[in-house]
């Protein structure tokens, strides 16, 4: 910034992932940020921690292979600088091909390099009301965003905010778990990362009795949708036993365990610290009340005696309808000066709520500056959550639901290849547009580095 010239200033509400991406890349591009984070004063149902960006459910940042999806994401993510991503990679637990991070630790890296900044300023409040203009703001408040809030955005674009549900798997104890009866393996034998606890038939069957008799909360209105990718373990259960065996105790890939036979079923957990002091459960989010919880692991062999150090909880997930209040810098249509990212906006998962924050904040900033730089190509993954938020990938805009990022989103491959190699001519394509939008980007706008 050259002498005399004020900074740009941005207020940024909710400290979670996409408010921390997002506040991270506008101090990067010399803005003063002034972010309010209702935690400590007040929490929602799922948020634990004091600090900033809290991981709330699993540590799991999923796959780590850039031939998928996500993986693409996160490689996007990390060749624009960002803050979480070396985080993530700072505070990673052994967890196979997956990234896992030590929640805590992320949540302390992330919230130190913040405070550390001159120009960063945090107030620990509720926000009720959407700020007045002019100045920019981004609301990332995430899918638990308070009542008020939500009414008060509800007010603005004339549209009730949408919603599903979406569920916590419970943590245990390492010192509650009986070592004889499971083993450390990951799948496929890529490394001993994973606690797996194997059934026989028998066993299983007993589980899934246990399972699929046990009480539940209610849902807080009644009836409602889940999310599809992230299903209630008793809601898999009750759709059918297959479904369960196939899906969260799929037991392939676990051969190599002490028998060397492939076990009827397998449940995982995950380390929640590089020590192992606790574990998550692997596809164990759960509604059911929390006796249960305890009668429904205790069915499964080794874990009898399990200490649930955080039981599994249903929660309603807000989302606003993005396509048709949000302009292409995500700014509310009837109130443009303010930004929505992250979860709010329609985009679902950990990795993807970071990147739209990181998005939304760019986007904020090329507006703002009036760079002739485009938003991302629909076919890198940074494009294809856009696309998604902006309706572009849909068939009517008013049929809209929360999504991972999937190769759905992106345009189809041009040529014909076997399915084998979709994922990767996928990534081939999406790592050139992304060079060449990044470079684009890199000559209109330079981006600090954080220390
Ligand atoms: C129960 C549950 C389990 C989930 N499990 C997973 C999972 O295992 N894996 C996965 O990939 N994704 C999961 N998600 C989905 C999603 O990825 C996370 O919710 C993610 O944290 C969303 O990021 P965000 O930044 O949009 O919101 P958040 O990370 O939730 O951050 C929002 C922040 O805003 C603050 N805030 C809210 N309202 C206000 C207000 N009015 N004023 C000031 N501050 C406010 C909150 O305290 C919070 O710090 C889960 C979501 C829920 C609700």
């Amino acid at each position: 910034m050259k002498i005399g010239e004020t900074m740009e200033k941005i207020v940024v509400v909710g400290g979670g992932l996409a408010g921390s991406e997002a506040a991270a890349i506008l101090l990067r591009a010399g803005y003063e940020v002034t972010m309010i984070e209702q935690k400590p004063v007040h929490f929602s149902g799922a948020h634990k921690l004091p600090g900033l960006a809290e991981l709330v459910c699993s540590n799991s940042l999923r796959s780590d292979r850039a031939a998928n999806a996500v993986g693409l994401l996160k490689e996007e993510l990390e060749k624009l600088g960002s803050l979480l991503m070396r985080a993530a990679r700072a505070t990673a637990v052994p967890a196979g091909r997956a990234l896992a991070v030590d929640r805590h630790a992320f949540s302390a890296m992330v919230t130190e390099t913040l405070l550390k900044q001159p120009n960063f300023h945090l107030e620990r409040r509720e926000v009720t009301n959407l700020p007045e203009g002019p100045e920019p703001v981004i609301i990332a408040t995430g899918p638990l965003t308070s009542e008020p809030l939500l009414k008060a955005i509800a007010k603005v674009t004339g549209e009730e905010a949408l919603s599903f549900y979406d569920a916590l798997a419970p943590i245990v104890d390492n010192s509650s778990i009986d070592m004889s009866k499971c083993f450390l393996l990951s799948r496929y034998d890529e490394g001993a990362d994973y606690l797996n606890f194997p059934m026989n038939k028998e066993e299983f069957l007993h589980f899934y009795e246990v399972l699929t008799t046990a009480e539940v909360v209610p849902l807080a209105h009644g009836d409602g949708q889940f999310f599809e990718g992230c299903l209630p373990i008793e809601e898999i259960a009750r759709r059918s036993m297959h479904a369960l065996r196939f899906g969260p105790l799929k037991p392939v890939g676990l051969e190599a365990g002490p028998d060397g036979r492939r076990p009827y079923a397998v449940l995982q957990l995950r380390r929640e610290d590089k020590a192992g002091q606790s574990w998550n459960i692997v596809g164990f989010q759960t509604r059911l009340k929390q006796p249960e919880q305890k009668r429904v692991l205790a069915a499964v062999p080794g874990l009898e005696n399990a200490k649930i150090l955080r039981y599994g909880a249903i929660h309603q997930n807000a989302f606003v309808a993005a396509p048709l209040v949000l302009d292409n810098t995500m700014g509310l249509i009837k109130a443009p000066w303010i930004h929505i990212a992250g979860q709010l906006s329609g985009v679902e998962g950990y990795v993807e709520s970071m990147a739209h924050g990181l998005l939304t904040a760019l986007l904020v900033i090329i507006a703002q500056r009036g760079l002739n730089v485009p938003p991302p190509p629909p076919t890198t993954a940074l494009g294809a959550l856009f696309s998604h938020v902006t309706g572009a990938v849909r068939l009517s805009k008013k049929i809209y639901e929360p999504h991972n990022v999937h190769w759905g989103l992106f345009p189809p491959l041009e040529e014909a290849c076997n399915k084998a190699q979709r994922g990767e001519k996928r990534y081939e394509r999406g790592a050139t547009d992304f060079a060449a939008w990044q470079k684009l980007l890199s000559e209109k706008l330079n981006l600090s580095v954080l220390e």
